[in-house]
């Protein structure tokens, strides 16, 4: 059975953009695929975050990825600083990239863009991490959303150059981008990617959000003054990214939906959006409080973390071997 691996980073309350373009598809491929999906708390404190308030999005997201219907007997769930071979590989990693390829990564480069200050060097080499996370694993391949496909094009390059150094060690991983909802945009800015880092409340639809808080944020999404609902994301990118979403969560082409609507007003056809959305969500609420209930989090991030820790040490100790540091045995 091929290997799929991938983790969200709960820098934030997890928004309906990582439900679409990523848990919701692991919970597809967890039939198809050996999945192993982590808590990424090592990438989220690339940029501060309040520990208190860390510690509530890391909690929230294992019961949401449960609640979204990850399975944790199909599917290997752990945090990540609960294996620390990750962290190890990371530096490893570090080590196998060039300053060039870093100074490439778009991520970074926006963010420079946009003049922020007091960017760490961590979020800086980021990659390198994510390089180890997707290696430790031999993953055949990522699910990601559009923003992170370069990172995973980097780890094929890095993997690719220690197997030539070192001999072969690493599994090429391939990305994976799903055709519709790789690109959920800004309710009320449908130019930008909906983020939870963002913090950009009445764009965001938080999975945690309160139902008619999410009927309300979809009503009041911005639109345009064609007053035609039609698929041109160009033309009409607030109504694009609604067809989009509506799309995501009922298998209907953006074509299909237009159709549908053609001569009816965007009131109607964005009280629909939220129907479907707000449906959606309140399954995985309904759920989220009862996984919160149960108190199961704690035993399926354990057991998950003796699984990942097995194929990591080996990994890591291969690595370690083959580039010369590793001298001894270790038990
Ligand atoms: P941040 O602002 O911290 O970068 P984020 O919301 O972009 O947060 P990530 O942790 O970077 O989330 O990404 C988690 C997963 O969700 C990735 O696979 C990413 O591609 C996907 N994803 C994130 N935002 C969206 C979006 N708006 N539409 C579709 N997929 C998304
Ligand atoms: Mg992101």
């Amino acid at each position: 059975m091929k290997r799929m691996l991938s983790a969200v980073k709960p820098t934030g309350k997890l928004t309906l953009g990582n439900y679409i373009g990523a848990i919701r598809n692991f919970v597809k491929y967890q039939n198809d695929y050996e999945m192993i999906v982590f808590i990424a708390n090592l990438h989220c404190i690339t940029v501060y975050q309040e520990p208190e308030e860390l510690k509530k999005n890391l909690k929230d997201a294992a019961a949401l990825y449960m609640a979204c219907g990850l399975d944790p007997e199909k599917t290997t769930m752990f945090l990540q600083t609960d294996v620390m071979e990750h962290a190890e590989l990371g530096y490893i990693m570090a080590c196998n990239t060039y300053l060039g390829e870093l100074n490439r990564m778009t991520q970074f480069k926006d963010k420079m863009a946009k003049g922020e200050s007091g960017l760490s060097a961590g979020l800086y080499t980021y990659p390198c991490l994510m390089a180890a996370d997707i290696l430790l694993y031999d993953a055949d391949y990522v699910p990601v959303g559009d923003d992170q496909k370069q990172h995973v094009e980097l780890t094929r390059d890095i993997a690719q150059r220690f197997n030539n150094r070192y001999g072969e060690t690493f599994k090429l991983p391939e990305p994976l981008v799903q055709q519709v909802g790789k690109r959920i945009m800004m309710l009320n800015d449908p130019y930008h990617k909906m983020s939870k880092s963002e913090n950009n409340d009445k764009g965001c639809i938080y999975l945690l959000d309160d139902l008619n808080v999410i009927r309300k944020k979809i009503m009041s999404a911005v639109t345009d003054s064609y007053g035609e609902i039609k698929v041109d994301q160009e033309r009409q990118p607030g109504i694009y990214n609604l067809l989009e979403i509506y799309s995501a969560l009922t298998d209907i082409s953006k074509e299909e939906i237009a159709a549908e609507f053609k001569g009816k007003g965007y009131g109607e056809f964005k009280k629909a959006v939220a129907d479907v959305v707000v449906q959606e969500i309140e399954k995985i609420q309904k759920r989220y409080n009862e996984i919160i209930k149960e108190n199961i989090i704690e035993d399926v991030l354990n057991e998950g973390a003796l699984k990942a820790h097995k194929m990591a040490f080996k990994k890591v100790k291969k690595v370690e071997r083959k580039i010369g540091i590793d001298i001894h045995k270790r038990k």
